[in-house]
């Protein structure tokens, strides 16, 4: 294995043949490191002066690589990660690996491979001639570079198609059908079917429950068996089962099962750590920065109010699932007392001009509760903004009465305050004619509903995020955050390769209309707040470790406002996340730049 090892790494040294020579040589380590980054930095320049005529975009390909890697080999980055690339490749070329080190693994080899492509000039990203637009100029021009674009369009059309939309024919026959046997066998009618109340009534909790009313893979079968005993806080509405296709594997609405059916690494790895009593689950730091119980501010104008902890159904990814007791329970709401304490601090500091409240989903409080919320806060001269955090719409989107909107839209007076939700669509096929129903109650009133799109491995198909994001345009959704998933380990079914959410923007949001592409890819760092991820200046690579997983250190917001420190964070690996997307029938070739994206 060692040998195999050492021969399948020198292979990739191979593409840089000076930074093979100096690791190969007998030097010290630090007189290798020393050498390897005045090659890097004599690369950078001789990458020019030897040829002015290199295209633009080549050179910049190339100069990420060699920033990259020059940062990844510094003393700093290997201290802040805990781990030494470099030593790691020294140790393996020269033997001298220690036992308790593993072995490098495809996914390391695939980084290597890639940033060593990049950093000699080979990448396989660009074609090797210049389009052929480029070449004229005036309507010649022009007509060329239209082609282009519409083979473009063309791309972006193909790809669309494979993502149906819940507004299709076919998938409300499919939908009113799965409404009639849910309906069977509660043995209920439709206007029940209509009515919030008998939908909570009605949650589906059990396994044996479920499976009668939609067929299971074994294994979704066994993780909601393991549920009740593991107290894992699990249940369906009626009407989002009803979104499910009676039959698995139809490739449409794996990401709506996703959604609400966790997969059995999740439960044994959240069942480990609820045991491990010196584990803190509280992984985004919530509570270095909750002020008082039900508030949490990480920003100067806004504050989180959370009155309630819970939500109708629960998201396998959710950040709270360690607050999250019981789905749909009334025990998970705030106390009246504890609610108005938080509300005396928001009332105390005057700083805060925006609240948004959330949990949990405050919809699951009653109308006059949130009536009464609403009214204490719009007493609150300073308050000028309140957002609603919810996937009530579409999970439950009989809730959104014309009663409850009427009382919210009181308080939403243009000029002076404005209320608006915030939704959590994750797919086009999620949207309904009623989530569109519920969105227009809103839009209605001219409040405004936009969108936060948590990027999970079940909406990451190429174009898939893009469509769900000119869906929801279309139907008065403003897309808004596109959020890169926590690294809770006990979600790594759901996580993505920073790289994608990058490639994601570059080269599929980007291709559609800026009225479309309105949302901000981001990270919600722990403790620190949300990080922007198309800006390098944000955050560095500063390893790759022997598994292929990429860390990163992260910048804070307050960057050059505030000396806050900084956030180490390991990345899943891009090559287990293509190897996946293959075996769901993914042609990994569609995603061969993700590599470069850093
Ligand atoms: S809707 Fe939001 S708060 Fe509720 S379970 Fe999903 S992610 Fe968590």
């Amino acid at each position: 294995m060692e040998e195999k090892a050492r021969k399948r790494l020198l292979k990739t040294l191979g593409m840089v043949p000076p930074l093979k020579r100096i690791l190969t040589s007998k030097d010290p380590l630090l007189t290798k490191r020393k050498k390897i980054i005045e090659l890097l930095t004599t690369m950078l320049i001789d990458s020019f002066e030897e040829n002015p005529d290199v295209p633009s975009l080549k050179w910049i390909l190339r100069r990420d690589a060699i920033l990259v890697f020059r940062n990844i080999i510094s003393r700093r980055s290997a201290v802040l990660a805990e781990f030494s690339l470099l030593k790691y490749i020294d140790d393996l070329i020269h033997d001298k690996r220690k036992r308790s080190v593993a072995l490098p693994t495809p996914g390391f080899f695939a980084e290597l491979d890639h940033l060593f492509r990049g950093i000699s000039g080979h990448a396989d990203v660009y074609p090797e001639s210049v389009p052929a637009f480029a070449k004229y100029q005036g309507v010649k021009a022009a007509k060329l570079r239209s082609a282009d674009l519409s083979r473009m369009a063309r791309t972006v059309e193909k790809f669309s198609t494979r993502y149906p939309s819940g507004l299709d024919e076919d998938a409300k026959r499919r939908r009113y059908k799965n409404k009639q046997r849910i309906l069977r066998y509660f043995d209920a009618t439709g206007s029940e079917w209509d009515n919030w109340r008998w939908q909570v009534r009605h949650i589906i909790r059990d396994a044996r429950t479920l499976s009668t009313l939609v067929k299971l893979t074994d294994e979704e079968y066994e993780a909601v068996k393991l549920v009740k005993r593991f107290e894992i806080p699990f249940g369906i509405t009626p009407y989002y089962l009803s979104l499910m296709d009676y039959e698995p594997g139809q490739g449409r609405d794996e990401g709506i099962r996703a959604q609400v059916i966790p997969s059995l690494h999740y439960i044994h790895k959240l069942k480990e750590f609820k045991a491990d009593k010196k584990r803190s689950m509280d992984f985004m730091l919530e509570r270095d920065t909750s002020p008082v119980e039900g508030i949490t501010r990480r920003y100067p104008q806004i504050v989180i109010l959370k009155p309630v902890l819970t939500c109708p159904q629960i998201c396998v990814y959710c950040q709270r699932n360690w607050e999250i007791e019981n789905v749909y329970s009334r025990a998970a709401i705030l106390s009246k007392a504890k609610v108005q304490k938080a509300l005396d601090w928001i009332a105390d500091t005057p700083e805060i001009k925006e609240v948004l409240i959330t949990g949990g989903d405050p919809f699951i409080l009653s109308n006059e509760r949130i009536e009464n919320l609403l009214f204490k806060l719009s007493r609150m001269e300073h308050i000028q903004r309140i957002r609603l955090g919810t996937r009530t719409p579409i999970t439950l989107p009989q809730r959104i009465t014309d009663a409850l909107v009427k009382d919210i839209n009181h308080f939403h007076i243009p000029g002076k305050r404005e209320i608006l939700i915030v939704s959590h669509f994750e797919h086009a096929y999620e949207i309904t004619s009623q989530s569109v129903e519920a969105v227009q109650k809103f839009r209605r009133y001219g409040m405004e509903v936009y969108n936060q799109l948590v990027y999970t491995f079940f909406n990451s198909r190429k174009f898939e995020a893009a469509v769900a994001r000119n869906r929801l345009r279309l139907i008065g959704v403003t897309p808004y955050y596109t959020f890169n998933t926590k690294g809770k380990e006990e979600t790594d079914d759901y996580r993505v390769p920073i790289p994608r959410l990058l490639q994601e923007q570059k080269e599929e949001a980007r291709l559609m209309p800026g009225t479309v592409r309105t949302d901000e890819i981001v990270f919600n760092v722990p403790g620190l707040g949300k990080n922007y991820l198309r800006a390098l200046q944000n955050h560095d690579i500063i390893s790759i470790l022997p598994d292929g997983r990429r860390v990163y250190e992260f910048h804070p917001w307050e960057k050059k406002l505030a000396l806050a420190d900084t956030y180490v964070y390991t990345d899943v690996s891009i090559f287990d996340y293509l190897q996946k997307l293959k075996s769901i029938g993914e042609n990994v070739s569609d995603y061969k730049t993700i590599w470069y994206y850093y």
